[in-house]
């Protein structure tokens, strides 16, 4: 066994919703209990053949997210089966799981007591709760099964239960969204008092239902008629102002572009993308990240990770076609050896997400070599805009100014 082991995420997809929502892209279906029942058959035979001791040895697994679709659209008998496997993990690790944040994403409308024991008895102890709205005719529109009321049973029961850790994702641009009523949805969720709360902004993609309507929408922006669909860019941008604003009122603090906590309460699993530590996906469609040495079966080559830097990442994702899931074809699909500056940009863009910014001595520990080398002219250019700034404590970050125009930064940090 290695002397230290390096921290990895497990991310587990499950595909299934009870009702596919108008805005979604995601890999996820609707689908019958015995598809479901395959697949969860799938899921273990995956969990078995990937997390392996061999990689144990080498891994403490830190994060594990379960995610969709919507897993607590299983069933009681399937959720107990995902808990078997989920068990079967820190078996192998031979420790105690009570150390890894283990999260659940969860959508109103499909939690009942049954469920949420199960959760508990297998150590699920993060909740991500999907409200998106508190207003129902919102919710209505975007395609969710729930209302603002189903939301808060779900959010009440788990807490009955014990569930100290809880997320609710919130969403702002939706359609027929006004100022006040996303006011009303940040206010409701903050009295609420989760410890975690993510604010995206509705991003319309192709081949959505929603996203005929919007191309309607462009074409009165661009005769200079007011949006009929979605919220006009000037709401939007007071929505965006009003995020943090009104969370900070609430005792949160943001702590990456589009994600609030309570101190303490940040997540652990989405740090490790925005920090580039490595993880495993599991599961349909599902993408990992590790170090090449670890999934090549065949290579010889040692591996460097025992000096603190493996150089040599591989992304690779599970088949997204749910049939050949099913005959267990677990192989590795759009693989792509990352280079040093794929991994330095990456470094930088995910990493600048982070409202603490990215450490210059983590950028020479693991590329070994100076940061300045390498991004001189982007950092003092941006520097000089006002929209990065290097904070004495050995940190670049974005300024304020700096993250309202975040992808424009980001750029800059790319090669070509
Ligand atoms: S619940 Fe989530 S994953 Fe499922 S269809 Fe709606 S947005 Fe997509």
């Amino acid at each position: 066994m290695t002397e230290k082991r390096h921290p990895l995420g497990i991310y587990i997809h499950i595909p299934f919703c009870i009702k596919k929502c108008a805005y979604c892209d995601f890999l996820s279906m609707q689908a019958d209990k015995q598809v479901i029942d395959k697949y969860i058959v799938s899921l273990e035979k995956d969990i078995d053949k990937t997390v392996t001791a061999d990689l144990l040895n080498q891994y403490e697994v830190n994060t594990v997210f379960i995610g969709g679709g919507t897993p607590s659209s299983l069933s009681e008998k399937q959720l107990q089966r995902l808990g078997y496997a989920l068990q079967s993990i820190f078996q192998k690790m031979k420790v105690d799981r009570h150390g890894a944040e283990i999260t659940m994403e969860c959508n109103p409308g499909t939690l009942n007591n049954d469920k949420v024991k199960i959760m508990k008895e297998y150590g699920i102890n993060r909740i991500s709760l999907g409200l998106q709205s508190a207003d129902n005719r919102e919710l209505e529109l975007l395609g969710r099964i729930h209302k603002y009321s189903d939301f808060v049973y779900c959010y009440e029961l788990l807490r009955r239960h014990g569930f100290d850790n809880i997320n609710v994702d919130v969403m702002s641009a939706l359609p027929m969204q006004t100022i006040e009523t996303y006011e009303k949805t940040l206010i409701s969720v903050a009295q609420l008092n989760p410890e975690h709360i993510s604010a995206y902004s509705l991003i319309v993609e192709e081949d959505t239902p929603f996203f005929e309507r919007y191309s309607q929408d462009d074409m009165l922006r661009s005769s200079g008629k007011p949006p009929f669909f979605l919220p006009d860019e000037e709401s939007e941008r007071i929505m965006y102002e009003q995020t943090e604003e009104i969370l900070n009122r609430y005792g949160y603090h943001r702590y990456e572009i589009s994600n609030y906590a309570k101190k303490g309460y940040e997540s652990v699993h989405n740090i490790g993308y925005w920090r580039g530590r490595e993880y495993i996906g599991i599961g349909l469609g599902a993408s990992s990240y590790i170090c090449r040495h670890i999934v090549d079966v065949d290579n010889n080559n040692s591996c460097s990770i025992d000096s603190g830097r493996c150089t040599t990442v591989r992304r690779f994702n599970r088949t997204r076609d749910l049939n050949k899931y099913l005959t267990n074809d677990f192989g590795e699909y759009e693989t792509e050896n990352l280079d040093i500056n794929m991994q330095m940009e990456e470094f930088m863009f995910l990493g600048l997400r982070m409202i603490e910014g990215v450490s210059i001595n983590e950028f020479a520990d693991r590329f070994g070599t100076d940061i300045y080398k390498i991004y001189s002219e982007p950092i003092a250019r941006f520097e000089r805009l006002g929209l990065l700034e290097s904070a004495s404590e050995g940190i670049i970050r974005l300024t304020k100014k700096g993250i309202d125009v975040s992808n424009y930064v980001f750029e800059g940090f790319l090669f070509s």
